[in-house]
């Protein structure tokens, strides 16, 4: 099956946000066993190699996903989201990048491999929800009828209503165009 990722809220902290789908009605689920985050972290760029991940750590993934979501769509987020932010960021084991110079003097790059690939990760989403929440860019709700989709607006306009034209604004437009049409 094919699966039903967008990328397309313009952070990490929101794409990871928008793997609870059809937050309207319920919310369905697609970070649905530890393969679907392992698949979501490989397609979401955050890890370079598929990573094994434990069922701890998909639990971890879904609590983060959840405090950021009310982190970043509530008035006054609570003390213990905000811990829980600060503590996932705090896991990371992201080290700097070594140069290494060869005998002939060419030069190449080490990037030492985090031994917790999966909380690294985590990790920097943390990072990234922190810097969101405390910067002055809000988070948008996508205007389509049964979507909900988070995004940050970066048009030049700052009028995008939709997660994405493919999926509610040509939905929408057609709508409206029936609408006229029927009148
Ligand atoms: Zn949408």
């Amino acid at each position: 099956m094919e699966a039903d990722w967008s990328f397309e809220g313009g952070r990490p902290c929101l794409d990871l946000v928008n793997t609870l789908r059809d937050r309207l009605f319920g919310g369905r689920e697609l970070l649905t066993d530890t393969g679907a985050l392992a698949d979501w972290l490989l397609a979401a760029g955050l890890l370079g190699n598929r990573p094994r991940v434990r069922a701890a750590e998909l639990l971890a993934a879904r609590e983060l996903r959840e405090a950021i979501d009310r982190l970043l769509t509530t008035p006054r987020p609570s003390n213990a989201d905000t811990r829980l932010l600060n503590d996932t960021a705090a896991g990371t084991e992201l080290l700097p990048p070594r140069l290494h110079r060869r005998p002939d003097g060419t030069l190449r790059r080490e990037t030492p491999r985090p031994r917790e690939p999966v909380r690294t990760a985590l990790a920097a989403v943390a990072a990234d929800a922190i810097e969101l929440a405390t910067s002055e860019i809000r988070v948008r709700i996508c205007a389509g009828e049964d979507c909900a989709l988070r995004f940050v607006d970066s048009s030049p306009k700052r009028n995008r209503q939709w997660c994405s034209m493919a999926r509610c604004g040509n939905r929408a437009k057609a709508r409206a165009h029936y609408q006229r049409h029927r009148q």
